[in-house]
């Protein structure tokens, strides 16, 4: 058969389970109970029950069967039928557990490295110090293990570095440390702040995911005595629940630092995420965290000041400071007067790149002023942070936390091999300017859940041939619509995401769809667009209706495709294919969060997109396998096959500029005689719109023609004229 015909076919998809029988019983937005857990085993299971037993008969009892409580804001139940507003007041009957019942189950449980190394690997759970092997103390049992192997090998050197193979080196660096097998454990193991344990209790999860069991016990200190917080580089699932994994340690620390009598007032640690919507999102989730534990976390405001600025006098800062969440508000209101506005007197900074190092660099001679307090530096979306876009501001960041026991930890769900380079020389580099050179007592430590860059298995992936712009507006529209009958049998219920590969494109997209939903089922406003040129005010207020279920449908860019958590999205819709497969990775997260079961991943493509398809079937290929024998496969492997291999050069340039003919518009401007034709022409293409040209001049007028007027009488009253119904034209 033709190449191109086999290519122009959509995946072939068998019907999974999802679109069988009663598929609105295992959607996200059902919000039921499932295992957040992505990979298990038996064996592990029975581990961990077993050794999750002993201390259940030795804590405090509480209702370990009970179903996680539902923050799914789709979804009204008496937790999560307001949008989240900092922290919950209401405290149960959950008493902390009792110290002197800790210190006997701690003795009792402690794993051996069989046992821990048995519940990671079948966790899919893989720990290494990445130091040069040097740097390594090795404990006598490693010593033990290389000598062993270099006997094998019947050398016998003194120095014993340098001869071990490949396999030996890694295998010296892997690690194996104690699993959390409860969140129980945190309070009895590791020491946590009651408060804040009982915190994390409210949340009411049942056991922690991957990420979490591994990454808590490493950053809280482990069950070593000695045992030192490391630098940390997690690559985990997206929806694993990562948050809760650096905000734990995080806010632990400070407690700590504060029950320690230390008078340092300021930032003692900072957030750094890439978008606001994820930053506010991560104060409201560590609001609930705080709650009680006298711990401060703010979300970083235009205007805002962090330090004190050289030459400022510390009699600045007002400390009539009444009720602290209040004090954000007053903090964000006072843009204009940056000079004189107190700094911030918070113990948790949450930002984005840009507006942290603005702040630092307002006032000063030198170009960021630093940050002498913060102890812990966490970066979330990592790999985009440190993307070429960030990496200036990010690395600024860095370099302005000068304390010498600083810990970072880089997150995220995709990471570039350049990234551990990055880290390792930037590491390296700061210790050298505060004169600390051996850095043996406080390692730099990798963990990797699951399969690096890969897609989460208990999600859908429907990847849809759609030929043409026109054809991928058809497309979507049969999802808006289940009734009518759609080719591929995808059936995707709001509330879902729809990502478009450029601003101009979401805005047009938007006002094709607008009037798409029924007047009787709340018409155009159940859809909107999100994007980073609208202000920050309509950018929040817009999140919060489709956190409410206000809002069904939301166009956006990628804007939204990191981070974002609304466990009650059922889906999303790639409307132009993403521009790498590790933005494939982080869209369709946004879906199957906490292991939910039923989200759906649809990507239109078309004739342009065929040379940028094979990653993303690549991506879903492994998902595919990853979740095993039982889902249905929606990459054959004839179409793996005849795709073609991109190039790195165009795989680089996809990443910088998408697809092309979808930026032609902007771009058109300067060019003259044929070649304005010829890419006038493609961009006409690639406009999104299901009418002809006539019929949009004619519209255009029309529209033009009732805004004209609906001026004339504003201003004849007096009003003050909005733009909103005016013709923001399809991209042209
Ligand atoms: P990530 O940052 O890894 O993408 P998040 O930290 O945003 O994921 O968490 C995803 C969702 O999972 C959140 O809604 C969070 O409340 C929930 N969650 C976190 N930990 C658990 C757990 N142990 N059990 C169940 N749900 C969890
Ligand atoms: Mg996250």
């Amino acid at each position: 058969m033709d190449a191109f015909r086999l290519l122009t076919r959509s995946a072939n998809f068998k019907k999974a389970a999802v679109s069988t029988a009663d598929p609105a019983a295992r959607l996200p937005s059902a919000g039921t109970a499932t295992n957040p857990q992505l990979f298990r085993t038996a064996e592990a299971d029975e581990l961990e029950s077993k050794h999750g037993k002993k201390r259940k008969r030795l804590a405090v009892t509480e209702d370990d069967g009970a179903i996680p409580a539902d923050l799914d804001f789709f979804h009204t139940t008496k937790r999560s039928a307001a949008p989240p507003t900092g922290a919950s007041t209401t405290k149960d009957d959950q008493t902390p557990t009792t110290e002197q019942r800790d210190d006997d189950s701690e003795e009792e449980d402690t794993m051996d490295e069989v046992e821990c190394r048995t519940i990671l690997n079948s966790h899919k759970i893989k720990v290494t110090d990445l130091r040069d092997l040097s740097e390594i103390q090795p404990t006598a049992a490693e010593k033990e293990k290389e000598k062993e192997s270099r006997k094998k090998k019947k050398k016998s050197k003194k120095d014993k570095a340098p001869e071990l193979s490949k396999k030996e080196q890694k295998r010296a660096r892997r690690m194996f440390p104690q699993p959390l097998v409860s969140f129980k454990e945190l309070r009895t193991r590791y020491k946590i702040s009651s408060r804040l344990a009982s915190n994390v209790a409210e949340q009411g999860f049942t056991m922690p995911t991957e990420v979490q069991l591994s990454s808590l016990p490493l950053l809280l200190g482990g069950s070593a005595k000695n045992a030192s917080e490391p630098d940390l580089l997690v690559v985990a699932p997206t929806g694993s629940g990562k948050t809760l994994s650096f905000l734990i340690p995080v806010i632990n620390k400070i407690v700590r630092h504060h029950h320690s009598g230390a008078d340092e007032h300021g930032i003692l640690s900072v957030v750094v995420v890439p978008t606001k919507e994820l930053a506010s999102q991560i104060v409201n989730e560590g609001r609930k965290l705080v709650a009680g534990t006298g711990v401060k976390i703010t979300l970083m405001k235009k205007g805002m000041r962090v330090v004190e600025s050289e030459g400022a006098t510390a009699n600045e800062e007002s400390d009539a400071s009444g009720s602290e969440d209040e004090e954000d508000e007053e903090e964000g209101s006072k843009a204009k007067g940056q000079n004189n506005s107190p700094v911030t007197k918070s113990d948790i900074l949450v930002t984005t790149p840009l507006q942290l190092v603005n702040s630092l660099s307002a006032n000063q001679t030198k170009s960021v002023a630093s940050m002498p307090l913060v102890r812990s530096l966490v970066f979330d979306e990592a790999d985009v942070l440190l993307d070429p876009l960030f990496r200036e501001q990010t690395l600024d960041i860095w370099r302005s936390c000068v304390h010498p026991d600083l810990r970072v930890s880089l997150w995220s769900a995709t990471m570039g091999s350049n990234i551990e380079e990055l880290t390792r020389s930037t590491i390296k580099e700061r210790l050298e300017k505060i004169g600390q050179t051996s850095n043996t007592l406080h390692p730099l430590v990798r963990l990797v859940v699951g399969l690096k860059d890969s897609a989460v298995p208990n999600i859908d992936h429907r990847l849809v041939y759609a030929a043409t712009e026109q054809g991928k507006l058809l497309g979507l529209r049969q999802l808006l619509h289940p009734t009518a009958a759609s080719p591929s049998d995808v059936r995707l219920r709001p509330p879902f995401l729809i990502f478009t590969q450029t601003i101009p494109r979401a805005v047009a997209l938007h006002s094709e769809l607008k009037y798409d939903i029924p007047a009787e089922a709340g018409g155009s406003s159940r859809i909107a667009v999100l994007h980073s040129d609208l202000s920050d005010n309509q950018r929040s207020d817009i999140m919060r209706d489709f956190r409410k279920g206000e809002i069904w449908i939301l166009v956006t860019t990628d804007a939204l495709s990191r981070g974002l958590d609304i466990k009650g999205l059922n889906g999303i819709v790639n409307y132009d294919i993403p521009n790498s497969a590790a933005i494939y990775v982080h869209r369709a997260g946004r879906t199957g969060r906490a292991g939910r079961e039923g989200g759906i991943a649809v990507t239109f493509y078309t004739k342009e997109d065929i040379p940028y398809v094979k990653s993303i079937a690549n991506v879903i290929d492994a998902s595919e396998k990853l979740r095993g024998t039982d889902g249905a496969k929606s990459i054959q492997k004839w179409l793996l096959e005849s795709l073609p291999d991109l190039s790195k050069k165009g795989k680089q340039e996809l990443k910088k500029h998408g697809v092309r003919a979808r930026q032609l518009s902007k771009q058109i401007g300067g060019k003259e005689g044929k070649d304005k034709e010829q890419e006038e022409r493609e961009a006409r293409k690639a406009r999104i719109s299901t009418k002809s040209g006539f019929e949009r001049r004619l519209e255009n007028k029309k529209k033009g023609a009732i805004a004209a007027s609906r001026n004339r009488k504003a201003a004849a009253s007096g009003d003050a004229v909005s733009d909103d119904g005016s013709w923001d034209g399809l991209e042209d």
